[in-house]
């Protein structure tokens, strides 16, 4: 049997997937089993934030499970704590941190924190989350109803549980909101939802107005958080500080890890929440190394540089195409080219891996961007060169 026909027996086929079998990876080039290069304008969703193959971090996580790999949270585990201290001084907020392993782990966790909070600090129980309706937040069976997005609420998945609510859009929350209304949750820039940043005015005035009736902000940050936008978080960049973040995706740069900040640290205590694998020995030290790694590339000014040189081959791209694309959307290293015709966006992203480059779909219309932070100029003229080729071709 063939390696494809292997996976279509032996995986379930929850993915539409490309067959391509790929062999290694350096920063921003993948290689196939036929050596063939692509440029990976994608970083598997936004996750490979240092690129592929780095080896500062595959030596950190070699030398890390050469002594200890996994304990239990039964134990102190020192990577995690020195993560945790890593992420409350980058992101400025002065909280506690509960390590998870995926960004629909780390939302359930945010959402247990918001209900528990909405149980014990009113006389009258709260517990309606409120979020947007082009959202996106998990595929468990609590998050995917907290993701506003209807035709995720698949009927054969019934009952879901109760409690979230969906407002159009930031100015319609307001209205949404009522006695039992216990946080509102929201991406500042969404991701699968269409690569759409929020107005950051809309968005203080949300926090302003969420604190003084004390309401709680999660701010969704799996795919904005880890300097994607060029801040450490998209709160920071929007000057905004949320009762509870959650993050995954570029946080391990590869390596499964989610992780939960609050500054309402006696909400949960003993018993209230848990996970086996939850900031072990490997996810965390990988990551705190991740950490470093980013907050060097920003501080030396070059994660500026590749923001602005990529945001330059992109918009030349659109300029050039504007039969194709009506609008160029999204911040830092997540961006976007709304498509005119949606029926072009398949053939792009299908042409363009012929082509050699990886990019991706987001929402209905929006051909998306999530190269790695560490993407080199090269790879970036490379990739749009081989993207503007493609284009010639619809
Ligand atoms: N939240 C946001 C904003 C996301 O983009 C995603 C994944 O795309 C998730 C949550 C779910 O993360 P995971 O797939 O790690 O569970």
């Amino acid at each position: 049997m063939t390696l494809e026909e292997l996976d279509k027996e032996y995986i379930l086929q929850t993915y539409k997937k490309n067959y391509v079998n790929f062999k290694e990876g350096v920063n921003s080039t993948l290689y196939d089993d036929k050596n063939k290069d692509y440029i990976d304008f994608t970083s598997g969703i936004g996750v490979v934030s240092v690129g592929h193959g780095n080896k500062k971090v595959a030596n950190t996580i070699c030398k890390q499970i050469k002594k200890i790999t996994h304990t239990s949270n039964s134990y102190m585990i020192e990577p995690q704590v020195k993560l945790a201290k890593k992420i409350s001084l980058l992101s400025g907020i002065k909280g506690s941190i509960f390590f998870a392993n995926s960004g629909a782990e780390a939302n359930e966790c945010a959402i247990k924190i918001a209900r528990k909070y909405g149980e014990t600090k009113f006389n009258n129980k709260k517990y309606k989350v409120i979020t947007l309706k082009h959202s996106f937040h998990g595929r468990t069976i609590t998050t995917v109803k907290a993701t506003g997005q209807k035709n995720m609420h698949k009927s054969y998945f019934t009952p879901y549980p109760d409690g979230f609510k969906y407002a159009t859009n930031i100015n319609n929350i307001y209205k949404e909101i009522d006695k039992e209304t216990v946080a509102v949750m929201i991406e500042l820039v969404q991701g699968e939802g269409g690569v759409q940043p929020f107005k950051k005015r809309k968005i203080q005035k949300l926090a302003r107005f969420l604190k003084k009736k004390e309401i709680l902000l999660i701010v969704d940050e799996v795919q904005t958080g880890i300097f994607r936008t060029g801040e450490f978080l998209a709160s920071n960049l929007y000057q905004i500080t949320p009762d509870i973040i959650t993050m995954a995706k570029g946080l391990g740069g590869g390596v499964p890890i989610g992780a939960v900040l609050t500054s309402h640290k006696d909400i949960l205590t003993y018993g209230d929440h848990g996970s086996t694998f939850g900031g072990n020995y490997l996810s965390t030290s990988a990551s705190l190394n991740v950490c470093s790694i980013l907050e060097d590339l920003k501080n030396n000014g070059k994660l500026k540089k590749t923001i602005l040189h990529f945001e330059t081959k992109l918009n030349k791209l659109y300029t050039n195409n504007l039969s194709v694309f009506t609008s160029s959307v999204g911040i830092g290293l997540m961006r976007g080219l709304r498509v005119k015709n949606i029926h072009t966006l398949d053939t792009i992203i299908n042409k363009g891996f012929e082509a050699g480059v990886l990019v991706l779909k987001a929402g209905k219309n929006t051909l998306r961007f999530l190269p790695p932070l560490t993407i080199s100029k090269k790879e970036i003229n490379e990739g749009f060169k081989r993207l503007e080729m493609t284009l010639k071709t619809i």
